[in-house]
């Protein structure tokens, strides 16, 4: 039996992790699992899983959720804290699914455990990449990428040896604003940001898919993971979503991961490496298909793209505040306090003050100085914002 924790288990991508757990439950044996607001589907899923314990990372509704478990024989917890301590219960296999930076310390405490943790939570790289490497290597613990482009890249990667590796590319579908008029972007509305073409997935990262901040983040996941300079990690939009990402050998060969767009290849990849085994997922019929379109950026629709780049260039915490300033920048489009493309605007004048507040960006990558640089980030955006008006 394998012990398995999930992190921001009634999300997108926690739900699908328990989809493929619950096909063969004799297999697991569920630690724990977290969720926010969404206390029904916590306690029902726990209750269905057997979970030791089901944590919500709100402390208000700690009494809600014991309600919902009475008799259950799951125990029930509540907050920041008590998300580090489910994370920290011995386990072998963690899926690290909670939704932005919130997502650190729990990943990091779980790769402290020594446990394999599966990280579809981007943001735990984007923000302390250098960090999470050294504390799994310190603890010989397994990351394995879930984000689908980096699932790709990986698979890619098996048998190959890095100093071939020419270039990465990931494909981006664009968002649903990719064919939209440049001149229309800034009205776009929060219904329509929130809808996206192939992929069904959480309303921040789907948002974040329409401005290119999701891409941005995966460039930086990218540099931190697999260790790639920058530039040599190219964007490449493709608008049926396919082909998740490609390898660039120096012999000239291309490597391409080709799937359905669907989530459970990459999580149940991570479940069952470094075997391959059934995975519930549509076969691609090529034929059907027909064909696939590619096409370069436009960078005058994805500023979010040229920002990640001076991110990578500058390295130390700016990962940190970059992700942070664009929390909360997407917070405010989503309140409707601002508009689409001022998300990159804010999150651009967060950067260059935070670069000028010396020994800030260039401080050493602790936990706590990365959180320090999250609040202080999010504290100038909210200055910036506030400006603005
Ligand atoms: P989601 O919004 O559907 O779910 C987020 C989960 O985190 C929920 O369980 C929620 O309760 C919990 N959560 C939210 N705020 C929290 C907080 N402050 N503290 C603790 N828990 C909190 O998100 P999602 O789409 O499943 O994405 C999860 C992560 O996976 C994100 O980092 C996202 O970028 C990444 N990812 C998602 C997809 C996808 O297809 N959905 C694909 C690739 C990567
Ligand atoms: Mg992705």
């Amino acid at each position: 039996m394998r012990r398995i924790t999930i992190l921001g288990a009634t999300g997108s991508i926690g739900q699908n992790t328990i989809d493929l757990i619950a096909r063969t439950p004799d297999a697991y044996e569920v630690v724990a699992l977290t969720g926010g607001a969404n206390i029904a589907r916590l306690a029902q899923d726990a209750r269905a899983l057997g979970a030791q314990l089901a944590v919500t990372a709100d402390p208000e509704r700690l009494s809600e959720l014991r309600d919902a478990l009475a008799g259950s024989g799951v125990a029930a917890a509540a907050g920041p804290q008590a998300l580090i301590e489910a994370a920290s219960r011995p386990a072998d296999w963690v899926m690290s699914a909670i939704v932005g930076a919130a997502g650190l310390a729990p990943g990091l405490a779980a790769l402290q455990q020594g446990a394999t943790l599966a990280l579809a939570n981007k943001e735990t790289l984007v923000c302390a990449g250098a960090l999470v490497l050294e504390t799994a290597r310190r603890h010989g613990a397994q990351l394995l990428p879930v984000d689908s482009e980096h699932s790709a890249v990986f698979q890619a990667l098996i048998g190959e040896d890095m100093a071939a590796v020419e270039r990465v590319i990931l494909t981006a579908s664009g968002g649903a604003f990719r064919d939209w008029p440049l001149s229309a972007l800034q009205t776009a509305s929060l219904a329509e940001a929130s809808s996206h073409p192939n992929w069904d997935m959480g309303q921040r990262i789907t948002i974040d898919s329409a401005s290119m901040f999701n891409k941005a983040l995966e460039l930086i996941e990218t540099k931190e993971y697999f260790g790639v300079d920058g530039d040599r990690i190219e964007v490449l939009v493709h608008p049926e979503s396919l082909v998740h990402a490609l390898v660039g050998f120096r012999d000239g060969a291309l490597m391409a991961h080709v799937g359905p767009p669907d989530m459970r290849h990459a999580i149940g990849f991570a479940l069952h490496w470094p075997e391959r085994r059934d995975l519930p997922v549509e076969r691609l019929d090529l034929a059907r298909i027909g064909q696939l379109n590619f096409s370069a950026p436009d960078d005058a629709r994805y500023p979010a793209l040229r920002l990640a780049r001076a991110v990578m260039r500058r390295g130390g915490l700016a990962g940190a505040a970059f992700n942070a300033a664009k929390e909360r920048a997407l917070d405010a489009f989503i309140a409707g306090r601002i508009g689409f493309l001022d998300m990159a605007a804010v999150v651009e004048a967060v950067l260059d003050r935070l670069e000028a507040e010396p020994g800030l960006i260039d401080a050493a990558m602790t936990l706590d100085n990365v959180l320090q640089t999250d609040h202080l980030a999010r504290m100038r955006a909210d200055q910036v914002m506030a400006s603005r008006h």
